[in-house]
């Protein structure tokens, strides 16, 4: 609700008092009254009301001596003026000083009283207005956040000011004369969006082909090289042709997410891919495999006897010799070959060399690791299970081929450990 003041500027003493007690409830914010032109503005300057009530004929300044004043200090400022006469003179001047509002004396009160409940209307609506827009400018300014709306033509028409700090740049007109461009600052970032097309704006078109949980960009940023990141929202707007990209900081989010995600990939003991990562790498490498016509190897490890020495040295110790396998195991295998902790003290290794190539590697790794000597000068000794896919035999399943390489390592165990044995 709008506590509405009002000014009243009148040189006769009865009209001022009459008008003066009528209008103070119509006027919650305030009733300030003059009784003449150079009164009036002083008060004017000081209260700035929301209506001005003003007579024409005074001493001292004239009401449209006064009204000219006014609308020197806001040109939109609401004037009602009160007149005996309504020769045509009046009428130019008053067209000319833009009063919208004018009551003949005697002044009819419930006359004025719509007109002065119209001018509140009309101001309500106007601040309404004036707040929603400065709430919209401080949501397109908000801290961690890049607005950026384009026309039809897919041209910026507005950056806020976070877009154009992180060019160092004031204005759009700079932005354009600069030819900065967003997309040369995107990184990739395990799952994050980066271009192939780098002009203008064309990467928001391929990115609103991807699913929306999955636009997310890292930018680094060209003066001190920290990456942020972004979830990017596209709205399209039909009536207008507009489209605006919201990109929202998500920085510690994504970070966080980086950080779930590599664990639930990795073994946190040896640092190799866990049993998870290597399910997805042997279904896609025998696929892959298979349609090439190409082999694929499963090599299985189980270190012997490697409960003797939790209970001889403690489970920290056994913990360490893991590690110390896990790194042997890596200086071992060739890039290419899959590495990876299938739990406990056991291994796995997909390598897509030939069934022979797979048992050298495997009998090498034996005798490496029995060979070498490791933390409190422990000696190891390790069992190793092969099983090769069967080049064109279409059918054969990941649990088939672990199957044959598991059983080939159980029979490793049971004819006395320390040996590789193949699956036929
Ligand atoms: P085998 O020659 O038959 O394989 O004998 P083993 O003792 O190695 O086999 P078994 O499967 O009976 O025991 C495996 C042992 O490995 C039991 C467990 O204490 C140890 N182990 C498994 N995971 C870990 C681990 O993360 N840290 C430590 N320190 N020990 C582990
Ligand atoms: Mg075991
Ligand atoms: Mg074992």
């Amino acid at each position: 609700m709008l506590d509405l003041s009002i000014l009243l500027v009148e040189d006769e003493e009865t009209i001022r008092e009459e008008l003066g007690f009528f209008l103070r409830h119509l006027a919650p914010g305030g009733v300030n009254i003059a009784s003449d032109g150079e009164a009036g503005l002083e008060l004017y300057r000081k209260y700035r009301p929301d209506i001005v009530i003003t007579d024409l004929e005074m001493p001292q300044r004239n009401g449209m001596e006064m009204i000219e004043e006014i609308r020197k200090i806001d040109p939109g400022q609401p004037v009602i003026v009160t007149t005996a006469h309504s020769d045509s003179r009046f009428l130019l001047r008053a067209i000319e000083l833009r009063i919208d509002h004018y009551l003949l004396k005697p002044i009819d009160l419930s006359i004025l009283e719509e007109k002065i409940a119209k001018i509140g209307r009309q101001l309500r609506l106007e601040r309404e207005l004036r707040q929603q827009s400065q709430i919209l400018e401080e949501i397109a300014h908000l801290e961690g956040n890049m607005l950026i709306v384009l026309d039809h033509t897919f041209e910026p028409i507005f950056l806020n000011r976070e877009y154009l700090e992180f060019f160092g740049i004031d204005s759009v007109e700079e932005y354009r004369e600069k030819e900065c461009r967003l997309s040369d600052h995107m990184q990739h970032q395990e799952e994050t969006f980066v271009p192939e097309k780098r002009d203008g704006f064309d990467w928001v078109r391929e990115l609103e082909r991807k699913e929306p949980g999955r636009r997310v960009i890292a930018l680094k940023n060209p003066r001190d090289r920290a990456i942020t990141f972004y979830a990017v929202s596209i709205t399209r707007i039909p009536e207008t042709g507009h489209t605006i990209v919201a990109l929202s900081e998500i920085t510690e989010l994504a970070t966080r997410q980086q950080f779930y995600r590599r664990r639930a990939r990795f073994d946190e003991l040896t640092g190799l891919y866990n049993r998870f990562v290597f399910n997805e790498e042997f279904a896609d490498r025998i696929k892959r495999a298979r349609s090439l016509g190409k082999n694929l190897c499963l090599i299985l490890f189980d270190l012997d006897h490697f409960k003797v020495i939790n209970d001889r040295y403690g489970h920290p110790v056994g913990d360490r010799i893991l590690v110390e396998v896990a790194q042997l195991l890596r200086e071992l295998v060739e890039p290419g070959d899959f590495l990876g902790r299938w739990g406990g003290e056991e291994f796995v290794i997909l390598t897509c060399r030939d069934p022979e190539g797979a048992r050298e590697l495997a009998e090498k790794i034996r005798r490496e690791l029995k060979k070498r000597l490791f933390s409190e000068k422990i000696t190891l000794q390790c069992s190793c299970g092969i099983a090769c896919s069967r080049v064109g035999k279409e059918t054969e399943e990941v649990t088939e081929l672990f199957r044959r390489a598991d059983n080939a390592l159980y029979r490793a165990k049971n004819e006395g450990r320390d040996r590789v044995v193949s699956d036929r």
